[in-house]
């Protein structure tokens, strides 16, 4: 019997969104994904 894990698709360092939410406001591009929110290969 094997318990599969939940496999987080995208980039684990934004959460997959591409970009950082600043606690002062605005947004800030992911530089580990550059943007796109995917995992790197
Ligand atoms: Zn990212």
């Amino acid at each position: 019997m094997t318990t599969k894990k939940y496999e987080f698709n995208g980039c684990t360092y934004c959460s997959g969104k591409g970009y950082f939410q600043l606690l002062l406001g605005g947004s800030e591009t992911c530089s580990c994904c550059s943007g796109t929110g995917k995992k790197k290969e």
